[in-house]
């Protein structure tokens, strides 16, 4: 009896606390127009109603533009195009002030239980990362034109979106309520979920009983079929790797321009910028795949297998983690990897692209210098605002996170005899933290699971490889396999400078070069090489050899100066990955599973 009584209690105390938290959940709704795109203008009204008690009691309601968007980690201001912000409440016109760059404070009235924010956001940028309108579409990258309420990133959000004119389509991974009218249930996700706007071409295909979309904006020659079959084979080897899908539909915006490269992934969509002659040779159509595979694999892996640091998100700051070379590059290692099991790249292919990223990663100074767990962190710093010392003391953590994810492959294939390969892992994490226990996770809990799955210790390999600059056991990884990495480089004796030019001028002085040695630098404007005028400075350093000097003059700061170098060898390697002679059974057995033959 007393229980009873108790638990009437306890839910009468629920009850009124439900009812009492659906009265103050804020309502919040936008309103996107586009009266002149040839101005390059959105125009925005937030619009928000019904707020808690809290709120009236501060008298003021903050109103933000993130600084930055996930997936590009670089503090970008949006806020800086932003003009015309003004408030009104149901009685008229409220008082607003500008508190810090990103951040306008709304004075509420008495009685005011409405505000509606209004303001126009210059879109002149057509990257992945920005927003962008003209004549032709619109294109708009939610943190960098909406304004959001931080007490609220949690509560749903309406969309309205007015077209310009003859308009047509609204394509984006929203879902979509009325003509044009979209729901998103939270902050990030309406951040999350780019919009294009405009006659683009759709087309469509169902993978597994989830409704993919392709936007196409701007004209190219593409076959419609073709893409269509081939964007369904990507998605579904993509899928095979963690086994399920989380989406419920999935969207891809893609922008064939002029020229143009790189994508950026989302939540259900991602938008992806590429050179419109893409589909018209092999080479270039395969670089595109790998982008669709590079965007598409990142619903898994970063948006939901994700490191603790990426979300929820703080969109005012920087939000540091030591694994985007998990997140970006093993991406990357899966985008040509994922190509691979899905016939669109042959296994020569594929060692020839893993040869080349070792050749990059081992010929860049910074390697030794910079850790891929420092890479990632100072991501906001040293990868997204590289100057010209950045080859001497950075290394990207695509890159390496690339041969990183293809070493760490190997290595499981090796130690699990061919039962397990970095699939695994990833499955492991998205099983583990993020559907079970909703979270991101940590360093220490990556590391355990490489331990888990490949059943071995891996402390030593984290330390002197991802956390530390040791040089990868490529040699003893590709064994294994029945191959081995050769230094097509090794017997040559071609002399070395070490500078990289533009223009007449350096752009670039390598680590311990000569050229870095004896004194040349960035900006220095070669003005002769032994007397004569430099027209091709490879052309020159082929006429010397190994232990000559030369004499440089160059332009600094308006003075002339002369240098004399000492030529060294040349020792940038040309790696290239071939069978090893006499391949047992073994060998030959883990490689048809290294390659999913
Ligand atoms: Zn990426």
């Amino acid at each position: 009896m007393k229980k009873i009584s108790f638990s009437c209690l306890l839910w009468a105390i629920c009850f009124q606390i439900i009812a009492q938290s659906k009265a103050n959940t804020p309502e919040i709704e936008y309103m996107l127009s586009m009266e002149q795109p040839q101005t390059h203008y959105f125009e925005v009204t937030m619009k928000v109603s019904n707020f808690d008690a809290k709120t009236k009691q501060n008298g003021f309601i903050d109103f933000k533009m993130a600084v930055w968007t996930p997936g590009s980690y670089l503090i970008r201001e949006y806020a800086k195009n932003v003009e015309g912000f003004k408030a009104a409440g149901e009685n008229g016109n409220l008082k607003s002030d500008k508190i810090n760059k990103n951040t306008w404070r709304v004075r509420l009235q008495n009685n005011t239980n409405q505000v509606s924010v209004s303001y126009k956001v210059y879109a002149n940028e057509l990257s992945v990362r920005t927003s962008f309108i003209d004549d032709s579409h619109g294109y708009l990258n939610p943190a960098s034109v909406l304004v959001y309420v931080n007490d609220w990133k949690y509560v749903p959000s309406k969309l309205v979106i007015k077209p310009y004119k003859n308009w047509t389509t609204v394509s984006t991974a929203l879902p979509e309520v009325a003509k044009n009218t979209f729901l998103a249930e939270n902050l990030d996700v309406l951040i999350d979920s780019p919009i294009e706007i405009g006659t683009q071409k759709i087309l469509t295909f169902d993978l597994k009983g989830i409704p993919h979309k392709i936007s196409m904006y701007g004209e190219a020659k593409y076959d419609e079929q073709k893409i269509i079959k081939d964007f369904n084979k990507v998605c579904e080897t993509a899928m095979s790797v963690i086994g399920e899908h989380p989406c419920k539909n999935y969207t891809f915006l893609i922008h064939n321009l002029n020229r143009g490269g790189g994508g950026l992934e989302h939540l259900n969509s991602t938008t992806c910028q590429t050179s419109r002659s893409s589909y018209e040779n092999e080479k270039a159509y395969q670089g595109f795949l790998s982008l669709i595979a590079h965007e598409y694999f990142h619903l898994w892996n970063v948006k939901r297998i994700r490191p603790k640091a990426l979300g929820p998100f703080d969109y005012e700051n920087e939000n540091y983690t030591h694994l985007l070379w998990l997140s970006e590059g093993c991406t990357s290692f899966y985008q040509n990897y994922i190509l691979r099991r899905a016939g669109f790249m042959t296994p020569e292919d594929f060692t020839a692209n893993f040869a080349k990223e070792i050749s990059l990663i081992e010929n860049q100074p910074g390697n030794k210098v910079q850790s891929a767990t420092e890479s990632s962190w100072d991501a906001w710093i040293k990868y997204y605002r590289p100057n010209e010392n950045s080859k001497n003391s950075t290394v990207s953590y695509y890159d390496k996170g690339s041969v990183l994810g293809g070493v760490l492959n190997l290595l499981i294939l090796q130690n699990t005899n061919g039962k397990k390969n970095f699939d695994d892992v990833l499955r492991f994490v998205y099983q583990k933290y993020y559907k079970e226990q909703q979270r991101g996770f940590t360093d220490e809990e990556l590391q355990k699971a490489v331990e888990t799955v490949a059943g071995i210790p891996m402390n030593d390999f984290f330390q002197k490889y991802i956390f530390g600059t040791e040089t990868l056991p490529y040699s003893e990884i590709l064994k294994a396999v029945g191959m081995q990495i050769v230094d097509q480089n090794a017997t040559n004796n071609d002399p070395y400078l070490g500078v990289e030019t533009r223009n007449g001028k350096i752009g670039a002085v390598l680590r311990d070069s000569p050229a870095y040695v004896d004194g040349l630098n960035v900006d220095d404007e070669i003005l002769s090489v032994d007397g004569s005028k430099p027209e091709d400075l490879n052309k020159i350093m082929q006429s010397k050899k190994v232990g000559d000097t030369v004499s440089i003059k160059v332009k600094r700061d308006g003075l002339e100066k002369t240098f004399t170098l000492n030529l060294t060898r040349n020792q940038m390697k040309a790696y290239k990955i071939e069978a090893l002679p006499n391949q047992t059974p073994e060998q030959l057995a883990l490689y048809k599973k290294w390659m999913f033959l």
